[in-house]
């Protein structure tokens, strides 16, 4: 076949989720989809807020004159500002409609980021355990991911950390809330993480921006304020997306912010817009833009998450899982009672429930629950887990 050697491998090393999607339905085929608990994906059940679709209705019955045409690459002003006036609210930073570019979802918004920053080799750093699509962003702009070790808790291993910084690094993605260990990383942390960043450059005379991959800062529970990256590293540049806040997946809305006081933000600036334009996304679509510009500070009921995190953490200790308790966004990422993840994987498999294995997020040991799923799959799957790890030990 004629595809690329490359994309080949990649699509061998990314099958994890692919094939509990494509082993899901031979499942449901078989046992009948009552039997069969899907918490492997991170696509919320949730519907978006009323305020979503009033704005909707309100586009569709009054339409602006020419709002289906192009656009300035960097998306609409007005929405622009929109976020940017939301950003600065909520981190007293300067922000303004000139650093901010409307993307094609947070994905789209790390692969102009890297486009705009890496050259052929150069080097980005990914903490464990890791949202896989990282890799494959990467590739796609001939960087190479260097993967940094996490420590308790998922905090950062601030060592291996320092370690792995090159004069090639140019970026440090980070990502809070975590995916998949709900880890939200606290203020002295990314102070400490700032640290290094700064001790680097300063010894390889480069710039090293930090990344902050955010789709899930509004989903915090237990009264967490969110500690802002850009607070502690001036060269951060802040990606994030409607699809989990607003529940918006499919609609691919987002947003990249470059910190107001960086000297090069308006040559930057340009850069990601150059890169959203030549990756082929041209803008972010200009309906959501629409529809984002007045629903900045309304999101889900985030309450909804807290009661099913409880739910399902309560069920797991109490059988025996060691859980982390997660801190934000809508997953959980238990040990495995068996170092070999992949037989706790077939056992629950075989009782019905669907988990990814640790090892597609760079963590072998562990394993992926979502819980952004109707609770008749939280309550269904629970005498899976029970029953698995009873067989197990
Ligand atoms: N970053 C993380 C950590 C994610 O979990 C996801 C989606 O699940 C994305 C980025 C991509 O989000 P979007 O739908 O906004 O492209």
């Amino acid at each position: 076949m004629g595809i690329a050697d490359s994309v080949r491998r990649q699509m061998e090393q990314s099958s994890w989720i692919r094939r509990m999607f494509e082993a899901g339905i031979e499942l449901r085929k078989e046992r009948g989809a009552e039997n069969v608990f899907d918490l492997s994906l991170g696509n919320p059940v949730m519907e978006p807020p009323m305020e979503f679709r009033s704005a909707l209705q309100r586009l569709a019955n009054g339409p602006a004159a020419g709002m289906h045409r192009y656009m300035p690459n960097a998306g609409y002003d007005e929405t622009r500002a929109a976020a940017a006036a939301a950003l600065r609210d909520e981190t007293h930073i300067s922000y303004e409609a000139r650093h901010i570019m409307m993307t094609v979802g947070a994905g789209g918004a790390i692969n102009c980021v890297l486009h705009a920053l890496c050259d052929p080799g150069d080097e980005v750093l990914i903490l464990k355990p890791y949202f896989a699509e990282y890799l494959f962003y990467c590739y796609n702009h001939s960087a190479t991911p260097v993967i940094v070790d996490c420590g308790e808790r998922f905090r950062p291993d601030l060592t291996d950390l320092a370690s792995k910084v090159t004069a090639r690094t140019r970026a440090l993605l980070l990502n809070s809330p975590n995916n998949p260990s709900g880890a939200v990383y606290d203020a002295d942390v990314l102070t400490a993480i700032a640290d290094v960043l700064t001790r680097a450059s300063e010894r390889y005379g480069t710039q090293i921006y930090l990344v902050s991959d955010e789709p899930y800062r509004r989903i915090l529970f237990d009264g967490l304020t969110y500690p802002f990256p850009q607070l502690a590293y001036t060269r951060t540049i802040t990606v994030t997306s409607h699809s989990k806040d607003l529940a918006l997946p499919g609609e691919r809305i987002g947003y990249a912010a470059v910190h107001p006081d960086l000297p090069e933000a308006g040559e930057l600036m340009d850069a990601l817009i150059f890169s959203n334009r030549v990756l082929g996304f041209v803008n972010a679509p200009g309906l959501m833009q629409r529809v984002v510009r007045d629903l900045q500070r309304t999101g889900i009921d985030v309450g909804v998450y807290e009661r099913k995190r409880d739910f399902l953490y309560r069920g797991l200790v109490g059988a025996g899982y060691d859980v982390v308790k997660p801190a934000g966004a809508f997953y959980m990422f238990p040990r495995s009672p068996v170092d070999d993840e992949l037989r706790l994987v077939d056992t629950l498999f075989s009782e019905g429930v669907l988990v990814v294995p640790g090892r597609g997020f760079g963590l072998p040991g562990y394993f992926r629950i979502s819980f952004c799923v109707d609770d008749r799959d939280l309550e269904g799957a629970m005498p899976g887990f029970r029953r698995a790890i009873a067989a197990l030990r």
